[in-house]
């Protein structure tokens, strides 16, 4: 367990509309701790490198810049903020542009190293421990987490989650978008959307976000019983 006897360190992996930022926000609120959502520092930078000109398709060019972008996260799971050079970009990285343009940017090595220690050390600041959502973060960011959780769903309900989220969005050309993102970030050379070894694998298919979220909150306190 990490450094007080409270401090709880979860990192919650899996490919794209398994629940993962509602059940880690959930998770976190229930238990007191912070809260990152990896994917939206993922977007930022794709952000930032689309409006300021350069080529995502481009790897150097999107390399030579990635040191650029100030991303500051804030971690309350009741409010999670982003910024890009003090804007708030909590709106703009959620559009169908970054959404296409976002593997591309996050699968440059140098982007990974950036985002990856940002990450590293808003963990170790947490004070009560974080809960971590992303793709890579039992895998590589935090090998070393108390509990590792890898969400799955079937194709068929990531994409009926994701197009009610969108609103009116057609499933099965959402569905496509999903399958072509998950491909290209589970075969990426540096860093990979994958499970993790110690990951406990949790399909959400049929399971209500309740549900989910009383099962990674029992496994926390399982963890935390074990190591007092
Ligand atoms: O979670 P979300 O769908 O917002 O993530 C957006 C993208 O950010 C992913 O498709 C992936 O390319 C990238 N990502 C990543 N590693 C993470 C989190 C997200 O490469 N830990």
């Amino acid at each position: 367990m990490s450094d007080t006897v409270d401090s709880v360190i979860v990192a919650i992996d899996g490919p794209s509309g398994t629940g993962k930022s509602s059940t880690s926000k959930a998770v976190a609120a229930k238990l007191g701790l912070s809260y990152l959502d990896t994917g939206a520092q993922y977007r930022a930078i794709t952000w930032w490198m689309i409006t300021n000109g350069i080529d995502v398709d481009d790897a150097a060019a999107v390399a030579d810049a990635s040191g650029k972008p100030v991303i500051v996260s804030g971690t309350d799971p009741s409010h999670p903020t982003i910024t890009v050079d003090g804007v708030d970009a909590s709106g703009p990285i959620r559009t169908q542009e970054v959404t296409s343009k976002v593997s591309a940017v996050s699968a440059v090595p140098e982007v990974r190293t950036r985002i990856t220690g940002l990450q590293r050390s808003i963990a170790a600041a947490a004070p009560h421990g974080i809960v971590v959502e992303g793709r890579d973060i039992g895998t590589t960011v935090l090998p070393d987490a108390d509990l590792k959780i890898f969400l799955t769903a079937s194709p068929e309900a990531r994409a009926a989650r994701r197009a009610g989220e969108l609103k009116g969005a057609d499933v099965s050309a959402t569905r496509e978008a999903l399958v072509r993102r998950d491909a290209a970030d589970s075969t990426r050379k540096t860093s990979p959307l994958a499970k993790a070894d110690d990951a406990v694998e949790v399909d959400t298919t049929e399971l209500t976000l309740q549900q989910v979220v009383e099962c990674v909150v029992t496994l926390v306190e399982e963890r935390r019983a074990a190591a007092q």
